[in-house]
């Protein structure tokens, strides 16, 4: 029997923000890696999502949580896992401002 993997906004509890996600009904593949993932293929589809989020009303709020529990795997907020782990995390983040992520071009050398 197929399974149906939900977005990042729709398979954890529900929080008020959630109501307005850009990714609600979106496949869970899209936030989350699957094993074997290659290098090409997690950065494509990274990019693919953090444009999801890019356009997403609830984008700060959602990163906020990320950082805030600390999310460790899939793409949150427009980040990606690797990019949380040089932003600071845990309840101080509750409130104040968020820390920005510096996205690099695609055509920039990884
Ligand atoms: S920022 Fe991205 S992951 Fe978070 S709720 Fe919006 S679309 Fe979903």
């Amino acid at each position: 029997m197929a399974t149906t993997r939900l977005a990042p906004a729709t398979h954890i509890p529900r929080y008020g923000w959630q109501d307005s996600a850009a990714c609600q009904g979106a496949d869970l593949d899209l936030f989350f890696g699957h094993e074997g993932e290659s290098r090409r293929e997690r950065a494509e589809r990274e990019q693919r999502a953090a444009a999801l989020c890019g356009g997403c009303p609830v984008r700060d709020a959602c990163l906020r949580h990320a950082l805030v529990v600390p999310e460790r795997y899939g793409v949150w907020g427009g980040t990606t896992e690797e990019e949380r782990r040089e932003l600071p995390t845990g309840a101080a983040l509750a409130t104040g401002a968020l820390p920005r992520v510096r996205r690099p071009h695609p055509h920039e050398a990884a």
